[in-house]
């Protein structure tokens, strides 16, 4: 292992607001925390109490470019590497970050105010099994012999693609951006991270971990805002890939950016995704599917959450309450506390949109917003971002809030009676990145499993993304896969083609 100096704790701390305070003001670049060239900052605030924790480095070209020009050097030699030597070392960062797991909840529960119990700490863990699972994979890196002539030998051979950009959002930071840097790195690549502005530090902590085991350069990270320090970092000449999960609008805006370049880009947009129950399921296996699939404990804060749930007619009605029962007993509350089961939303400005859809949801004739759980009495957490979760009934397809995806704890429960109107209904949308299917009866879950138009289809479960299994929407869901080895191979290398010819 290498051993450089570092300003953050090497040991696991248990007080995140010393550790945030610690990373306050700085970029990782060149294997070293830096502060940022114009020695500016912003703000990273507790969403549970409004108080500011720690200060970004506000970002700009300058930083991009010294992040990006030292990891194109270091990219040279760490594809030069054997790539199961590659992978031995990022399944070091794996151990590593495993032992790390608690500090990295802790941090992640403070800056996003998602609790720590049910979602921060599970994050910090599936970071680890993210680094294990591509670790292993250095000696997938292979090519392939192609029949061509009998005096010809005809081989395609892998190689990394340069220096990657990776621009990450705020809901799961840590994971995302474990997503693209494990098997960027193992591919051969070298990576320049831009961290999301409301969520910069725990994945700023992993810098530290990561470089105990990795070569400096090969991962640098920055922060700051979109235009400022994403689009200098999409647009440098020396990056050669971007990927990026985020906002549809954001998306559009580096595909065409990338365009200009031509280099090819990895897009994890949005979604809205279906839920359909049929009455023959597994009722009470189903109502705690909903919550996990709503992802009630992130306040609906994912890509994947089921915002529209549709229950066959028969036990809707029964459906509607048990699920109100089950969220009513969802306890809300300070992120850091180990009883808390629902934290916050994570900006005053996601707070706004959501209750502005929330507000339009039940001004709707015929609808019924049920408001659930209660508000956390604590007074230190007065000006948190609390917000109860919301189930709707009496919405139809028309509703904003069954066609937008409004990233809160909203959902939206119809009834049906046929399974190819619920087919029709679950379709018609823009968005194509998951759905689940919750019946005992396969012959119609398998038909309407390859019938509906999402990346993602599940039978009576509802898994977040899991390593080894492509992940990855159609439609204005985006574009190509993340977490399998058929992501790492596709989206991490290009196949060059050698030919020998042996007369
Ligand atoms: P939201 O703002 O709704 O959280 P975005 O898709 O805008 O979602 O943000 C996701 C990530 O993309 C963040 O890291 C953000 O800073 C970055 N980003 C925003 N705008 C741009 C841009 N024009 N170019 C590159 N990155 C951007
Ligand atoms: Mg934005």
């Amino acid at each position: 292992m290498l051993d450089r100096p570092h300003p953050t704790p090497a040991t696991p701390s248990a007080d995140p607001f010393a550790l945030a305070k610690a990373l306050s003001g700085l970029h990782f670049i060149g294997g070293a925390y830096v502060p940022a060239r114009s020695g500016k900052t912003f703000a990273v605030v507790n969403p549970a109490t409004g108080i500011e924790v720690a200060r970004a480095a506000e970002g700009d070209a300058a930083d991009v470019d010294a992040a990006v020009t030292n990891a194109a050097k270091a990219q040279k030699e760490w594809a030069k590497m054997p790539a199961r030597k590659r992978g031995a070392l990022v399944h070091q960062c794996a151990a590593l970050l495993q032992e790390h797991v608690d500090e990295l909840g802790r941090l992640i529960a403070l800056e996003t105010g998602k609790a720590l119990r049910t979602e921060s700490r599970v994050e910090a863990n599936v970071v680890a099994d993210v680094f294990e699972f591509f670790g292993g994979l250095g000696s997938e890196l292979k090519g392939e012999s192609v029949p061509f002539a009998p005096n010809v030998l005809s081989v395609t051979v892998r190689e990394p693609l340069g220096v990657v950009g990776a621009i990450i959002p705020w809901n799961v930071p840590m994971l995302l951006m474990a997503l693209k840097v494990a098997p960027a790195l193992v591919a051969g690549n070298a990576v320049v991270v831009k961290s999301a502005e409301e969520a910069p530090l725990a994945v700023l902590r992993i810098c530290e971990i990561m470089n105990r085991v990795l070569p400096p350069d090969v991962f640098n990270m920055v922060s700051g805002f979109g235009p400022e320090c994403g689009a200098p970092l999409v647009a440098h000449p020396l990056v050669k890939k971007v990927t990026f999960t985020g906002s549809v609008e954001t998306g559009k805006i580096i595909y065409r950016a990338a365009a200009e370049k031509l280099i090819p880009v990895t897009l994890e947009l949005g979604g809205k995704s279906p839920m359909i129950v049929f009455a023959d399921c597994d009722f009470d296996k189903t109502v705690s599917g909903a919550l996990t699939s709503m992802r009630f404990t992130r306040q609906g804060q994912s890509c994947t959450a089921a915002s529209r749930i549709y229950v066959e007619r028969p036990i809707f009605d029964r459906f509607v309450t048990a699920m109100k029962d089950a969220v009513n007993g969802m306890v809300m509350g300070d992120p850091l506390d180990e009883k808390t089961d629902i934290g916050t939303i994570i900006s005053q400005g996601q707070f706004d949109k959501v209750k502005g859809f929330i507000a339009e949801g039940a001004a709707t004739a015929g609808a019924t917003a049920h408001v659930c759980s209660r508000m956390p009495e604590d007074p230190a957490l007065k000006k948190g971002l609390f917000l109860q979760p919301v189930i709707f009934t009496g919405l139809t397809r028309e509703s904003r809030l069954v066609q937008e995806e409004i990233f809160g704890p909203v959902t939206v429960i119809q009834p049906f009676d046929d399974p190819e109107a619920v087919l029709a209904e679950a379709n018609d949308s823009d968005y194509g990145l998951a759905a689940s299917l919750w019946t005992n009866n396969l012959k119609v879950g398998l038909d309407l499993a390859h019938r509906l138009e999402a990346g993602l289809v599940q039978i009576n479960q509802n898994l977040v993304v899991q390593a080894n299994l492509s992940y990855g929407g159609v439609k204005q869901s985006g574009l190509g896969k993340e977490a399998s080895l058929e992501a790492m191979l596709e989206h991490f290398t290009h196949k060059k083609t050698i030919m020998v010819n042996m007369r």
